[in-house]
């Protein structure tokens, strides 16, 4: 199957493993490896998807033990650069029992943010079909420019471009910028996918149908929001609709949204071309496949080991 290629953060979560404490009050952390894009790398290739993964870590214990974990998941790291200067970046994280998260990223510089339009060669999407980021790297420069140069890189391919804005309001000191720059990547994207958390903020509507008209207008062709355990709503041209997600019993969501976004990119790969899955029929299908792999995301601790085979979303999909 075709290569797709993640670009972004590769971080170090502290996880606060006391239920509803703030971070203020939380006495112990666990540390995880974290990155919206990394752990979309890892899901994809746990699906059977050959991943490359652009990003950077520091010159330190954390940098080569995130390194060794995106690895031995089976993810290409010959793109994984290592910052001689800037440490691994850290992000403290508590969570609350209705999903919220309280963030606190230690990144002032972290590594992820210092990788620059220079450090990126043609080389490093050889090979791919598919482009995807989010907005961590977005929220600092020169990551920005990287990320964007990325993007044209990847567009200029001709390869699908996938966005997971995944908006951290702590990492934007400036709300009304950041929702600015958020849709400064918009034009460049194919597929756009939002929680339904971020999606009043980024869009300045709470109607599903019509932010994701004002996002396809300018140019994104499949708009995706995830709605948690309701499940997620789909639009495209001619197409729209609302599939409920599956009855599990949730432990930790983290990673969920990463995982639902693997399993859609993964389908898409599978089925061909965005052109051939822009219908009813074939979404239905495809979100279902992708609220499967957020439900079963939701049933194990941390977001790196809860995202699921293929095999056990197919056997998941049979039992349900
Ligand atoms: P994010 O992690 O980006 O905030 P969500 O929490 O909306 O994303 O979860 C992504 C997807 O995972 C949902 O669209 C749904 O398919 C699945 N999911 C999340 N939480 C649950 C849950 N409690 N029960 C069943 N499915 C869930």
């Amino acid at each position: 199957m075709a290569l797709a290629v993640c670009f972004g953060e590769l971080l170090v979560d502290m996880v606060s493993d006391t239920a509803d404490a703030a971070l203020q009050e939380a006495p112990r952390f666990l540390k995880a490896p974290g990155g919206a894009p990394a752990n979309v790398a890892v899901g994809l290739a746990r699906l059977g998807v050959p991943t490359r993964f652009i990003g950077q870590v520091g010159d330190d214990p954390f940098g080569e033990w995130l390194r060794r974990i995106v690895a031995a998941a089976d993810v290409d790291v010959s793109a994984l650069l290592t910052s001689p200067t800037a440490r691994t970046t850290i992000a403290f994280v508590a969570t609350r029992s209705d999903g919220r998260k309280d963030i606190c990223f230690y990144r002032n510089p972290g590594a992820d943010a210092e990788i620059r339009p220079t450090d990126l060669n043609e080389s490093m999407l050889e090979g791919a079909r598919v482009f995807h980021c989010g907005s961590v790297s977005l929220s600092q420069s020169p990551s920005r420019e990287a990320q964007l140069r990325a993007a044209e890189m990847a567009a200029a391919r001709g390869l699908l471009i996938s966005y997971d804005p995944n908006w951290r309001p702590s990492l934007w000191p400036d709300h009304n910028l950041a929702r600015e720059i958020i849709w400064d990547m918009m034009p460049h994207c194919d597929v756009v996918k939002l929680a339904d958390e971020e999606w009043e903020f980024i869009t300045g509507t709470p109607d599903f149908a019509s932010g994701a008209a004002k996002i396809r207008e300018c140019g994104p062709r499949l708009v995706v929001v995830t709605r948690g355990a309701d499940g997620a709503y789909y639009n495209c041209a001619g197409a729209q609709g609302e599939i409920s997600s599956f009855k599990v019993n949730a432990v930790d969501t983290l990673g969920a949204g990463d995982a639902f976004v693997a399993g859609l990119l993964a389908q898409v790969l599978q089925r061909g071309s965005l052109d051939d899955v822009l219908n009813q029929e074939a979404l239905d299908q495809i979100i279902r496949f992708s609220n499967a792999c957020g439900a079963i995301a939701t049933q194990k601790a941390g977001a790196i080991p809860a995202l699921p085979t293929r095999a056990e979303v197919e056997q998941f999909l049979q039992k349900h």
